[in-house]
């Protein structure tokens, strides 16, 4: 009688299929087969979702097929049907139908490809495959598209063969997270960098602007206090009248020349300062300008020695500007070495080109610094010590300007023995 319930010999509904093959179980012991396991009572709820299409139908239903994903009695089906004359063809079929019919010449392609294949009914339920499986790396079709009865997923798995368990896309994140930090760092450094110069380049400004300032007030002192003396006739003697007049001419052409030095050196950061270049003997150039210099009292306790190599060639210059140059490190020499009364210049010649040597015996610069006192507003740690005078544009005016000349500027200073600024420029060869 089992064995013929499970046939399905006697047309009964499926309440009573499910009790008598309890019943004829529990007598038979556990080991009997389960008849309510299996896609049987699945297959018989699926039947009669099938005679109701057929009913429809032939009563004259708008379709005369269909096809349908669907799960009965828990149990994934697939069922088809179309209208054959006054017959109609069904199919119901269970997991083990798919797989045997289609899916087990399809699944371990994808096996191989490092892909699964997942089936879902319209309800959402799971027709083949684990859902669970599937991950968000998945290509999905829906039924709408394919006209499939089910929606196709298919999702990547991890190759165990390779040993690549990680998930690509978790990888990929990992490494646009590390990118983004490094982004991040990198550009906080730079903008930091930025800041920071900036507010130097600001704590230079206003040094630059204090330092004039202190430059213009002191000569213009002088001015003041010796033309009211002059003025309300309080130097009775010749002698001293005389002195005056030169204190006050001495003190006029300092004015001047850092007035001059900052036009120029406007004129030179704007790239208009123009050069009326012309052939020079660099020697004449030099005796001159030492001689100015000493004139103008600059040198005062200073004994400033210059020699010459004989019959040197000219070199094309513009006079003021060159002038400037050699004032500026004669300048320097003076200031930065008080107690070294000895300052030597040397014109040579070198390798086509003509060298003006400034040589002092004073503070020298330390090795730090070097490369830095050619860049403007920039004063040596040794100019603040010793509270010199100045305005830290000298140097890098001089580099600019000879740099225009197509020569070079070169430093060579031991510190505490004193500093050499060498010049070079381009010798013009007679024709
Ligand atoms: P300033 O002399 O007005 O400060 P410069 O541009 O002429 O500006 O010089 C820049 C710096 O270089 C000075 O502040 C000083 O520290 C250093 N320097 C220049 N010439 C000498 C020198 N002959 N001996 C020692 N230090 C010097």
């Amino acid at each position: 009688m089992y064995a013929d319930l499970g046939r399905g010999r006697w047309k009964i509904g499926e309440a009573a299929y499910t009790y008598y093959a309890g019943q004829a179980r529990q007598r038979m012991g556990a080991s009997a087969v389960d008849l309510t396991a299996g896609d049987t009572l699945a297959l018989s709820e699926a039947a009669q979702v099938l005679w109701g299409e057929w009913q429809s139908i032939r009563q004259g239903g708008t379709t005369s097929g269909g096809r349908r994903g669907q799960q009965f009695a828990g149990r994934p089906l697939l069922l088809v049907w179309r209208r054959s004359g006054d017959r109609m063809a069904a199919l119901a079929g269970g997991a083990a139908f798919l797989e045997s019919a289609w899916l087990r010449a399809v699944d371990p392609v994808l096996v191989n490809h490092g892909a699964r294949l997942t089936l879902t009914d319209a309800d959402g339920q799971p027709a083949w495959g684990n859902l669970t499986a599937a991950n968000n790396r998945a290509s999905v079709r829906l039924a709408s598209t394919t006209r499939l009865p089910w929606t196709i997923q298919i999702s990547a798995v991890p190759n165990p063969a390779t040993g690549d368990n990680q998930p690509v896309r978790r990888r990929l994140l990992a490494f646009g997270f590390c990118l983004m930090v490094l982004l991040v760092v990198s550009g906080s450094y730079f903008i930091g960098r930025a800041v920071t110069r900036e507010f130097q380049v600001a704590q230079q400004q206003s040094d630059f602007v204090a330092a004039v300032s202190h430059e213009f007030r002191t000569p213009l002192t002088s001015l003041c206090q010796f033309t009211e003396l002059l003025a309300k006739g309080r130097v009775t003697s010749e002698e001293d009248r005389q002195r005056f007049y030169c204190v006050l001419a001495r003190e006029s052409q300092r004015l001047r020349r850092l007035v001059e030095g900052l036009l120029n050196f406007g004129r030179l950061e704007a790239g208009v300062l123009d050069y009326r270049f012309e052939n020079l003997d660099p020697a004449v150039l030099i005796g001159q300008i030492v001689a100015e210099f000493g004139e103008e009292g600059n040198a005062r306790a200073h004994r400033i020695e210059w020699s010459a190599c004989d019959s040197l060639p000219a070199v094309r210059a513009d006079r003021e500007a060159l002038g400037c140059v050699i004032w500026n490190l004669l300048d320097n020499a003076v200031k930065y070495s008080r107690d070294q009364p000895s300052v030597r210049i040397h014109i040579g010649r070198a390798d086509g080109r003509i060298s003006i040597a400034v040589r002092d015996e004073g503070v020298g610069i330390p090795r730090a610094e070097q490369d830095g006192i050619f860049r403007k507003f920039t004063r040596g740690a040794a100019a603040e010590a010793l509270h010199v005078r100045g305005t830290g544009i000298g140097l890098s005016m001089a580099r600019q300007i000879i740099c225009d000349h197509g020569g070079e500027i070169t430093l060579d200073s031991d510190p505490g023995k004193g500093s050499t600024f060498t010049v070079f420029l381009p010798a013009v060869e007679p024709s």
